[in-house]
Protein backbone atom coordinates (compact mmCIF):
# COMPACT_ATOMS: atom_id res chain seq x y z
CA UNK A 1 0.00 0.00 0.00
CA UNK A 2 1.41 3.09 -1.02
CA UNK A 3 0.56 6.56 1.39
CA UNK A 4 -1.01 8.85 -0.88
CA UNK A 5 -0.40 11.61 1.64
CA UNK A 6 3.57 11.55 0.94
CA UNK A 7 5.50 13.69 -1.46
CA UNK A 8 4.65 13.19 -5.10
CA UNK A 9 7.07 10.62 -6.73
CA UNK A 10 9.57 12.17 -8.73
CA UNK A 11 10.64 10.80 -12.50
CA UNK A 12 13.01 8.63 -12.50
CA UNK A 13 16.73 9.27 -13.39
CA UNK A 14 17.68 8.70 -17.06
CA UNK A 15 20.98 9.88 -17.78
CA UNK A 16 22.35 6.16 -18.16
CA UNK A 17 22.78 3.60 -20.45
CA UNK A 18 22.73 0.20 -18.50
CA UNK A 19 20.34 -1.43 -16.10
CA UNK A 20 20.62 -4.93 -14.02
CA UNK A 21 17.91 -5.93 -12.05
CA UNK A 22 18.88 -8.70 -9.48
CA UNK A 23 16.24 -10.44 -7.78
CA UNK A 24 15.58 -14.10 -6.74
CA UNK A 25 13.22 -15.85 -8.60
CA UNK A 26 11.58 -16.24 -11.99
CA UNK A 27 8.66 -13.54 -12.40
CA UNK A 28 9.75 -11.31 -9.11
CA UNK A 29 10.34 -8.69 -12.33
CA UNK A 30 7.44 -9.01 -14.14
CA UNK A 31 4.79 -8.26 -11.21
CA UNK A 32 5.29 -4.74 -12.59
CA UNK A 33 8.64 -3.59 -12.79
CA UNK A 34 8.89 -5.27 -17.12
CA UNK A 35 6.59 -2.09 -17.49
CA UNK A 36 9.82 0.30 -16.62
CA UNK A 37 11.78 -2.04 -17.86
CA UNK A 38 10.17 -2.04 -21.38
CA UNK A 39 9.98 2.16 -22.00
CA UNK A 40 13.93 1.96 -20.84
CA UNK A 41 14.78 -0.74 -24.01
CA UNK A 42 12.86 1.14 -26.34
CA UNK A 43 14.92 3.92 -25.55
CA UNK A 44 17.84 2.28 -26.38
CA UNK A 45 19.11 1.62 -23.11
CA UNK A 46 20.57 -2.06 -21.85
CA UNK A 47 18.77 -3.80 -19.03
CA UNK A 48 20.18 -7.78 -17.69
CA UNK A 49 18.07 -9.92 -15.59
CA UNK A 50 20.28 -11.52 -12.80
CA UNK A 51 17.89 -14.40 -10.33
CA UNK A 52 19.50 -15.86 -7.96
CA UNK A 53 17.41 -19.00 -8.33
CA UNK A 54 15.56 -20.83 -11.32
CA UNK A 55 12.31 -20.52 -8.49
CA UNK A 56 12.37 -24.39 -8.85
CA UNK A 57 10.60 -25.06 -4.96
CA UNK A 58 7.76 -22.72 -7.00
CA UNK A 59 5.30 -24.91 -8.00
CA UNK A 60 3.44 -27.57 -5.40
CA UNK A 61 2.77 -30.27 -7.69
CA UNK A 62 6.04 -30.03 -9.86
CA UNK A 63 8.95 -31.20 -8.21
CA UNK A 64 12.48 -29.09 -8.21
CA UNK A 65 14.01 -30.77 -11.34
CA UNK A 66 11.20 -30.66 -13.61
CA UNK A 67 10.52 -27.02 -12.56
CA UNK A 68 13.12 -25.29 -12.44
CA UNK A 69 14.29 -25.90 -16.22
CA UNK A 70 10.78 -25.01 -17.35
CA UNK A 71 10.44 -21.46 -14.90
CA UNK A 72 13.61 -20.68 -16.54
CA UNK A 73 12.28 -21.28 -19.76
CA UNK A 74 9.45 -18.99 -19.07
CA UNK A 75 11.80 -16.41 -17.64
CA UNK A 76 13.67 -16.14 -20.74
CA UNK A 77 10.62 -15.55 -22.63
CA UNK A 78 9.20 -13.00 -20.31
CA UNK A 79 12.24 -11.37 -20.51
CA UNK A 80 12.40 -10.94 -24.07
CA UNK A 81 9.09 -9.28 -24.37
CA UNK A 82 10.52 -6.30 -22.90
CA UNK A 83 13.75 -6.14 -24.77
CA UNK A 84 16.19 -8.10 -22.15
CA UNK A 85 18.13 -10.82 -24.28
CA UNK A 86 20.46 -11.72 -21.00
CA UNK A 87 19.32 -13.68 -18.63
CA UNK A 88 21.25 -15.13 -15.55
CA UNK A 89 21.27 -17.68 -12.40
CA UNK A 90 23.44 -17.73 -9.91
CA UNK A 91 21.66 -21.56 -8.76
CA UNK A 92 21.34 -20.46 -5.27
CA UNK A 93 18.70 -22.89 -3.75
CA UNK A 94 14.53 -21.53 -3.90
CA UNK A 95 13.64 -20.85 -0.43
CA UNK A 96 16.38 -21.04 1.22
CA UNK A 97 19.16 -18.32 -0.32
CA UNK A 98 21.09 -17.18 2.97
CA UNK A 99 22.06 -13.30 3.12
CA UNK A 100 25.86 -13.99 4.12
CA UNK A 101 28.97 -13.19 1.93
CA UNK A 102 28.42 -16.06 -0.53
CA UNK A 103 25.59 -13.96 -1.69
CA UNK A 104 26.83 -10.93 -1.49
CA UNK A 105 30.15 -12.39 -3.91
CA UNK A 106 27.75 -13.80 -6.52
CA UNK A 107 25.83 -10.35 -6.90
CA UNK A 108 29.58 -8.42 -6.80
CA UNK A 109 30.76 -10.32 -9.51
CA UNK A 110 27.31 -10.33 -11.37
CA UNK A 111 27.95 -6.20 -11.13
CA UNK A 112 31.42 -6.07 -12.31
CA UNK A 113 30.67 -8.00 -15.35
CA UNK A 114 27.68 -5.82 -16.40
CA UNK A 115 28.77 -2.74 -15.41
CA UNK A 116 25.61 -0.79 -14.78
CA UNK A 117 25.04 2.81 -13.49
CA UNK A 118 21.61 1.61 -12.12
CA UNK A 119 20.77 -1.90 -10.09
CA UNK A 120 17.35 -2.68 -9.67
CA UNK A 121 16.21 -5.05 -6.96
CA UNK A 122 12.92 -6.34 -5.09
CA UNK A 123 11.35 -4.95 -1.71
CA UNK A 124 14.10 -6.17 0.79
CA UNK A 125 11.73 -4.93 3.69
CA UNK A 126 9.78 -7.51 6.06
CA UNK A 127 6.28 -6.61 4.88
CA UNK A 128 4.84 -5.85 1.62
CA UNK A 129 3.31 -2.42 2.30
CA UNK A 130 3.81 -0.64 5.64
CA UNK A 131 1.15 -0.79 8.52
CA UNK A 132 -1.07 -3.03 10.29
CA UNK A 133 -2.46 -5.96 8.10
CA UNK A 134 0.42 -5.92 5.59
CA UNK A 135 1.50 -9.61 4.14
CA UNK A 136 4.49 -10.52 5.49
CA UNK A 137 7.50 -10.94 2.94
CA UNK A 138 9.36 -14.13 2.22
CA UNK A 139 13.36 -14.83 3.05
CA UNK A 140 14.38 -15.21 -0.38
CA UNK A 141 13.43 -11.01 -1.30
CA UNK A 142 14.78 -10.43 2.19
CA UNK A 143 18.25 -11.66 1.55
CA UNK A 144 18.82 -11.41 -2.04
CA UNK A 145 17.35 -7.41 -1.87
CA UNK A 146 19.52 -6.52 1.31
CA UNK A 147 22.81 -8.07 -0.42
CA UNK A 148 22.20 -6.64 -3.71
CA UNK A 149 21.87 -3.20 -1.93
CA UNK A 150 25.19 -4.25 -0.10
CA UNK A 151 26.64 -5.53 -3.38
CA UNK A 152 26.57 -2.41 -5.11
CA UNK A 153 29.17 -0.99 -2.90
CA UNK A 154 31.18 -4.38 -2.66
CA UNK A 155 31.46 -4.24 -5.99
CA UNK A 156 33.84 -0.87 -6.62
CA UNK A 157 35.77 -2.17 -3.23
CA UNK A 158 39.14 -4.47 -4.88
CA UNK A 159 39.92 -5.73 -1.56
CA UNK A 160 36.08 -6.80 -0.16
CA UNK A 161 36.63 -9.53 -2.38
CA UNK A 162 39.99 -10.18 -4.03
CA UNK A 163 39.48 -13.51 -5.50
CA UNK A 164 37.04 -11.43 -8.24
CA UNK A 165 40.10 -9.43 -9.27
CA UNK A 166 42.09 -12.57 -10.18
CA UNK A 167 39.49 -13.96 -11.78
CA UNK A 168 39.72 -10.83 -14.57
CA UNK A 169 36.39 -8.63 -13.15
CA UNK A 170 37.88 -5.74 -11.93
CA UNK A 171 36.00 -3.30 -9.86
CA UNK A 172 33.25 -1.16 -10.99
CA UNK A 173 32.71 1.77 -8.83
CA UNK A 174 30.23 2.92 -11.64
CA UNK A 175 26.67 2.00 -9.70
CA UNK A 176 24.73 5.68 -9.28
CA UNK A 177 21.28 4.08 -7.65
CA UNK A 178 20.03 1.17 -6.39
CA UNK A 179 15.84 1.13 -7.10
CA UNK A 180 14.17 -1.22 -5.30
CA UNK A 181 10.99 -2.49 -6.86
CA UNK A 182 7.67 -2.70 -5.00
CA UNK A 183 8.82 -0.39 -1.57
CA UNK A 184 6.18 0.71 0.62
CA UNK A 185 8.10 3.98 0.74
CA UNK A 186 8.98 4.69 -3.13
CA UNK A 187 10.22 8.04 -4.26
CA UNK A 188 10.57 7.77 -7.61
CA UNK A 189 8.58 6.20 -10.87
CA UNK A 190 8.49 5.16 -14.32
CA UNK A 191 5.22 6.08 -16.71
CA UNK A 192 3.99 2.54 -17.38
CA UNK A 193 1.97 4.09 -19.92
CA UNK A 194 3.83 2.57 -22.93
CA UNK A 195 5.11 -0.91 -21.46
CA UNK A 196 2.39 -1.59 -19.78
CA UNK A 197 0.55 -4.15 -22.31
CA UNK A 198 4.04 -5.84 -23.17
CA UNK A 199 4.61 -6.28 -19.34
CA UNK A 200 0.97 -7.76 -18.92
CA UNK A 201 2.70 -10.67 -21.88
CA UNK A 202 5.86 -10.16 -19.96
CA UNK A 203 3.78 -11.51 -16.72
CA UNK A 204 1.60 -13.85 -18.82
CA UNK A 205 5.15 -16.17 -19.60
CA UNK A 206 5.09 -17.36 -16.68
CA UNK A 207 2.42 -19.57 -17.48
CA UNK A 208 2.62 -22.73 -15.26
CA UNK A 209 3.09 -20.83 -12.63
CA UNK A 210 0.08 -18.71 -12.73
CA UNK A 211 -1.99 -21.65 -13.76
CA UNK A 212 -0.71 -23.14 -9.97
CA UNK A 213 -1.14 -20.00 -8.30
CA UNK A 214 -4.76 -18.82 -9.61
CA UNK A 215 -7.96 -20.95 -10.75
CA UNK A 216 -8.44 -17.03 -12.51
CA UNK A 217 -7.61 -17.33 -16.24
CA UNK A 218 -4.28 -15.89 -16.43
CA UNK A 219 -4.94 -13.41 -18.58
CA UNK A 220 -7.85 -11.85 -16.63
CA UNK A 221 -5.64 -12.06 -13.52
CA UNK A 222 -2.71 -10.27 -15.04
CA UNK A 223 -4.22 -7.45 -16.45
CA UNK A 224 -6.06 -6.63 -13.19
CA UNK A 225 -2.96 -7.41 -11.75
CA UNK A 226 -0.57 -5.48 -13.13
CA UNK A 227 -3.62 -2.94 -13.66
CA UNK A 228 -4.23 -2.20 -10.12
CA UNK A 229 -0.50 -2.16 -9.47
CA UNK A 230 0.55 0.39 -11.68
CA UNK A 231 -2.70 2.82 -10.73
CA UNK A 232 -1.82 2.75 -7.11
CA UNK A 233 1.28 4.87 -7.87
CA UNK A 234 -0.37 7.13 -10.65
CA UNK A 235 -1.90 9.81 -7.98
CA UNK A 236 1.65 10.92 -7.18
CA UNK A 237 2.69 10.73 -10.51
CA UNK A 238 1.26 12.97 -12.12
CA UNK A 239 -2.19 10.72 -12.57
CA UNK A 240 -0.48 8.28 -15.13
CA UNK A 241 0.01 4.57 -14.72
CA UNK A 242 3.18 4.52 -13.22
CA UNK A 243 6.16 2.00 -11.62
CA UNK A 244 7.16 3.06 -8.08
CA UNK A 245 10.85 2.56 -7.08
CA UNK A 246 12.50 3.39 -4.12
CA UNK A 247 15.69 4.68 -5.37
CA UNK A 248 18.77 5.11 -3.10
CA UNK A 249 22.00 6.98 -4.20
CA UNK A 250 25.33 6.01 -4.10
ZN1 LIG B 1 9.86 -13.94 -5.58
Amino acid sequence: MIDTDAPDLLEMPGDWTRALAVVAHPDDLEYGCAAAVAAWTDEGKEVSYVLATRGEAGIDSLAPDVCGPLREREQRDSAAVVGVDTVEFLDHRDGVIEYGLGLRRDIAAAIRRHRPELVITLNHRDTWGGGPGAPWNTPDHLAVGRATLDAAADAGNRWIFPELTEQGLEPWNGVRWVAVAASSTPTHAVDATPGLDRAIRSLLCHRAYIEALTDEAPEEYVRAFLTAATARASTRFADRPAVAFELFAR
